[in-house]
């Protein structure tokens, strides 16, 4: 049993839970955890070679079923999200991204042809996806997005930019979201389709080893097959961020937890005025505050992540997870990072690299003020944003 785990939540999971888990952290170990910090180091990341790695194992949109996806439960697929973000959050973004953003989308609103196109490749790693809702002047209000669809003759005209896109250079495939005359509607898009440029955003500070880009949409043209059938409205894509951020719940979670597992080492190793650092009543109750805050927000994400299996997972509830567990993650990022001294600026420990990587995961796939906005309206029946 992990000493962080004070409650003994780890006792709620099943055998099957467990093996996973297991799995997944040796992957972690074996092929992340060696080369991160020098990924993290250098902006890049063989984001297509983990792909393919991941792809054996059954990570890319395991929790969804047919298409040679894994079909495993969402607390299966939250657990393997916490393995991969103790290794870095951009790692576990490349699994959600692929899985619960640009495959869930074709799974659940996409034609029998485009599924059997797109979802066993991507499945296996072979395919890479990407998801574009955000654009340069609309970020936290897709409502408002620019880009456009339009319609000539069957085909369609997609115009527009799209920022902040991650995995959108390597992708070989765009979920693009745009208006059209009758709202809101997807497309999914090759990313070699004519008219389509994408743009590498470098110089990062946060989620260094995970690909961003913008991607340029003129005029490009594409047949009316090109469009997801199912997805009426901006509540398709919000369907879709529902599904990753209940993988973001638990993977803060990872995060958090790799950052404590080296601040408990450091302070029970560092000596200073003759004792370890572990040893100082400071120190502790620095330790006993965050371990107490990580098994809370263990506890939250089985909790939403049973209420998923039931089927009945609210996105309220969601945002529940999302907004407590990224904000606590960081809290206890930052704070580890006290207790490694200099030390915890240098990328010879994690611990920075987390707490900057969780600066984006705070505020991709809903603020924490967004969710707060969600939490609000569940509880006054008023939206102080719509
Ligand atoms: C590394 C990274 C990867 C990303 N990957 C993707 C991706 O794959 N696909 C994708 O589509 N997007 C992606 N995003 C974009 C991300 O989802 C947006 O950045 C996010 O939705 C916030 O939008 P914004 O940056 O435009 O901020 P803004 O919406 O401009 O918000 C700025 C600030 O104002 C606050 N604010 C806004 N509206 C309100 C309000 N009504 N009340 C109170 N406060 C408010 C926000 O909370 C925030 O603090 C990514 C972002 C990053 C950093």
């Amino acid at each position: 049993m992990s000493p962080l785990d004070l409650l003994d939540v780890d006792s709620s999971l099943s055998a099957e839970e467990r093996q996973i888990r297991a799995v997944v952290r040796q992957l972690v170990d074996d092929q992340v955890r060696p080369y991160v910090a020098g990924w993290y180091e250098e902006g890049r990341v063989p984001a297509r070679e983990l792909a393919r790695e991941f792809g054996k194992l059954g990570l890319l949109g395991m929790h969804l079923t047919g298409y040679g996806c894994a079909g495993s439960s969402a607390v299966a697929y939250g657990l393997a999200c916490l393995e991969l973000e103790a290794g870095d959050s951009g790692i576990r973004s490349l699994v959600s991204v692929q899985g619960a953003l640009a495959m869930y989308a074709i799974w659940r609103y996409g034609s029998a042809e485009q599924k059997q196109r797109w979802l066993p490749t991507m499945a296996a790693g072979e395919a890479i996806g990407c998801f574009a809702l955000t654009e340069p002047d609309h970020g936290s209000d897709p409502a408002s997005m620019a880009t456009r669809a339009r319609r000539d003759g069957d085909d369609w005209v997609l115009h527009g930019t799209k920022m902040w896109i991650t995995n959108a250079t390597i992708a070989d495939v765009a979920v693009i979201w745009a208006r059209t005359d009758e709202g809101i509607r997807g497309f999914v898009v090759p990313t070699r389709t004519s008219g389509v440029t994408v743009r590498e955003i470098r110089r990062k500070m946060s989620l260094r080893a995970s690909v961003t880009g913008e991607i340029s949409l003129d005029d490009v043209r594409l047949p009316a097959s090109a469009r997801l059938p199912e997805a009426v409205g901006l509540k398709a894509p919000l369907g879709c961020l529902t599904e990753a951020r209940h993988g973001i719940v638990w993977g803060a979670l990872g995060a958090a937890r790799d950052c404590l597992e080296t601040a408990l080492e450091y302070a029970g190793n560092r000596t200073q005025f003759g004792r370890p650092l572990a040893g100082f009543q400071l120190t502790q109750a620095k330790l006993a505050d965050m371990a107490v805050e990580w098994s809370k927000g263990y506890l939250l994400a089985l909790q939403l992540g049973r209420l998923a299996d039931a089927d009945r997972l609210r996105p309220d509830q969601v945002s529940v997870g999302k907004l407590n567990n990224v904000r606590e993650a960081l809290a206890i990022a930052r704070q580890c990072r006290t207790i490694l001294g200099a030390n915890g600026v240098s990328g010879a420990y994690p611990v920075l690299r987390h707490a900057n990587n969780l600066e984006s995961v705070l505020t991709y796939e809903g603020t924490s003020e967004i969710h707060q906005l969600v939490i609000g309206q569940r509880l006054t029946g008023v939206s102080a944003f719509a």
